[in-house]
């Protein structure tokens, strides 16, 4: 008979909704017919207005109104204003989730996002479902207390550090295991080479191609960037991908390029375009920057949401696998620096990107949820 894994999650950001279909494809993959899998946009579709509209305001938030995002962000790490937020959050969203969850019936339920780990237990629990349920922390570095719970069943992670971070929130070490961050099975497996790729996408052979994103929600500096490349690195093209943002993509559209340039809204083969690119630029989103050390390319971070992702600039920094510039000048600049002939910092980057891969984050995550043993053991920490 199969078994119906629910996850709980939201579009803020692209990268909630590609872990659990990375995760998804994962189970698919292993365990063929057995998973029916449920993923649920539960803020959106599942919660009364106006807690519904609140996923609305998060491109907004992690691009212009950055300094709004990081108070919420500050504020709710505190105990007593989080809870207080739960507990209304909790009471309000209450009897439209208890009806979802009762319907759909689900055997495991998996939390991808940082709201649905406290209250999504609580609703699971209180439709009296007696189900497991985990979480799969998708922040790589500087993690929210919001994600952890430790009345979970199990919590993954994807690095030692987001592991230190949850135990010191008070998540049983024997909770935990250090994944990495899903992607794609695409990422490692069925993966075409460079010149191939580039024939299928129909980009130039031999320019070097820098690859621009801004997460699923194309947020950031994007236009600037891609605007300073050209003008300043003629060797290259561009592609350049502006996800859900509709306005950028027009306005990139508008420009008469005067290079070899893609433009494209959100995309499905992110791992075809990570294989034809030679460098990428983007916001230190954890499922781009994830994808990129898989695929072993050095990375320019052009910015990062603050809160979540400014643990991960350091992160690349402190592992020597990129750089992190905002100004589109100095990208510009980095990217002529990088494309030197046989630049051997750009090699040693390269092999340190690689270092951080986890390739297989999804196929850990897969086998955890169906009660098969990891290669992984449970976290152990280096330093006791
Ligand atoms: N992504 C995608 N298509 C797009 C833009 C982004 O599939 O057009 C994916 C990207 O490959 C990554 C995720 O969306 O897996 C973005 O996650 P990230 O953590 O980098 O940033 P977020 O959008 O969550 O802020």
């Amino acid at each position: 008979m199969t078994k119906r894994i629910l996850f709980l999650m939201s579009d803020t950001g692209g990268g909630h909704r590609a872990a659990a279909n990375a995760i998804s494809e994962a189970i698919h993959h292993l365990y063929p017919n057995q998973f029916d899998i449920v993923i649920e946009d539960i803020w959106v579709n599942d919660t009364p207005w106006p807690i519904r509209r609140l996923p609305r305001a998060y491109p907004w938030l992690a691009d212009s109104g950055t300094r709004w995002w990081l108070l919420f962000w500050q504020v709710t790490a505190r105990p007593p204003i989080r809870k207080g937020m739960m507990n209304t959050a909790y009471v309000l969203a209450r009897r439209r989730i208890l009806k979802f969850l009762r319907q759909t019936q689900p055997d495991i339920v998996v939390s991808v996002h940082p709201a649905m780990n406290h209250l999504g237990l609580r609703w699971v629990r209180r439709a009296g479902l007696n189900v497991p349920f985990y979480t799969v922390v998708t922040d790589m570095v500087t993690v929210h207390p919001t994600w952890i719970c430790p009345e979970v069943t199990h919590c993954m992670v994807p690095t030692e550090i987001a592991a230190a971070t949850a135990i010191s929130y008070g998540m049983p070490r024997e909770k935990l295991t250090v994944v990495g961050q899903p992607v794609q099975l695409k990422f490692t497996q069925q993966k075409g080479d460079k010149a191939t790729t580039r024939r299928q996408l129909g980009i130039h052979p031999q320019r070097p191609a820098i690859l621009i994103v801004g997460g699923g929600d194309g947020i950031g500096r994007v236009y600037d960037i891609a605007r300073a490349l050209a003008s300043h690195v003629p060797q290259v093209q561009l592609l350049i991908v502006a996800g859900r943002n509709k306005a950028l993509k027009q306005k990139l559209e508008g420009v008469n390029w005067e290079l070899p340039t893609h433009i494209f809204g959100f995309v499905d083969n992110m791992p075809d375009l990570m294989t034809a690119t030679d460098i990428l630029v983007t916001k230190a989103g954890p499922g781009t920057l994830s994808e990129a050390f898989i695929s072993g390319l050095p990375v320019i971070i052009s910015g990062f949401v603050p809160g979540q992702e400014a643990g991960n600039v350091d992160y690349v920094l402190e592992n020597d696998a990129g750089a992190f510039a905002t100004d589109p000048q100095e990208i510009a600049r980095i990217v002529r620096d990088w494309l030197q002939p046989g630049n051997p910092h750009l090699q040693q980057m390269t092999a340190n990107a690689a270092k951080l891969a986890r390739p297989n984050a999804s196929l850990d995550i897969a086998r955890i949820l169906a009660g098969q043993p990891v290669s992984q053991s449970a976290f152990q920490p280096v330093s006791q």
